[in-house]
């Protein structure tokens, strides 16, 4: 009865404490990890709805931690991101991505591949560095900057519109394809969607999940949306070909999803490019 005290304040204290070593240790492997090579790209694959080609790969990050074992963007990007780690990561991601695109280019390999898309932090967004870093990168790589997407979540582009304004039209007079990721979930306005220099929106897995029911409406007004701006609409997270029905006749033009295919190892989707390219 002593041992728990007020409320059971003190049976509750080890788990916080536990929680905090665990973040702590995290933090630690996280900042080792680049200089370990723990680190690799996943892609997977986009597919235009209409001619069921890939056109586009967006690059995700693995993390294989040789003390935690796999651990998950969802867990360490957010990480990444409080402690300022997500700089020298996202800098790595964008190096390692158009690397990837360049070789893939080189082999002849991108003749129905329109992009690599690369997802950008909130840190990334407010680092003033960031456009000569993208330009040094796209020069040392050879890698034509309309080869480059960058994915930017509607909460992040809503959180400082006039910078992100800035940032965004630096992107495209560059030349790159920007992507609004997450769609639906944030609070961004018709009005406010018309002034940003955007060509595409990935609307929200949650939406398509939603699909067949609630999702459906909200999927539908989306679309509609984004081609009265002349915008490209992605569906993330398909999984059935339920899904996949109904996003075709509501006009989706692009899916990306489980049911296509996961993400990959770069050598597994250059097999999968050379077999689509020769059938
Ligand atoms: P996101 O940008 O929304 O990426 C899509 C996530 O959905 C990925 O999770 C992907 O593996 C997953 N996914 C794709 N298709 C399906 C599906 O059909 N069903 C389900 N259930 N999931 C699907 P992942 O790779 O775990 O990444 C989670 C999040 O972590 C990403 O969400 C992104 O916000 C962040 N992230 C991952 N890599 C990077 C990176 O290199 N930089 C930054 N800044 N963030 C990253
Ligand atoms: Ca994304
Ligand atoms: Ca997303
Ligand atoms: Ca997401």
């Amino acid at each position: 009865a002593k041992a728990k005290g007020k409320n059971g304040f003190q049976a509750f204290q080890p788990a916080m404490e536990q929680r905090a070593q665990k973040r702590l240790k995290l933090e630690a492997n996280l900042r080792r990890a680049l200089d370990l090579g723990e680190l690799e790209l996943h892609y997977q694959p986009q597919i235009d709805v209409r001619s069921g080609r890939v056109v586009g790969v967006e690059a995700l990050t693995r993390w294989h931690c040789r003390e935690l074992g796999h651990v998950s963007p969802a867990e360490f990007i957010p990480v990444a991101e409080e402690t300022g780690i997500i700089v020298a990561l996202g800098g790595w991601v964008l190096r390692t991505a158009c690397r990837q695109a360049a070789a893939w280019r080189d082999q002849g390999l991108l003749d129905t591949l329109v992009h690599v898309a690369v997802n950008l932090s909130a840190r990334q967004t407010r680092d003033g560095a960031l456009m000569d870093e993208i330009r040094a990168i796209l020069d040392e790589t050879a890698l034509p900057a309309s080869l480059l997407e960058l994915e930017i979540t509607e909460g992040v582009l809503m959180e400082n519109v006039n910078a992100n304004l800035d940032l965004l039209h630096g992107l495209q007079a560059a030349g790159i394809h920007l992507s609004i990721d997450d769609f639906g979930t944030g609070y961004s306005s018709m009005a406010y969607l018309k002034r940003f220099p955007i060509d595409q929106l990935k609307i929200d897995r949650s939406f398509v999940h939603d699909v067949p029911g609630d999702g459906e409406a909200i999927a539908t007004a989306i679309i509609a949306m984004a081609h009265s701006l002349q915008l490209s609409v992605v569906a993330e997270g398909v999984e059935t070909l339920a899904q996949l029905d109904f996003l075709r006749q509501a006009g989706c033009d692009i899916m990306q999803g489980y049911y296509f295919a996961r993400p990959m190892p770069a050598a597994q989707l250059t097999a999968l490019l050379r077999e689509k390219r020769s059938s």
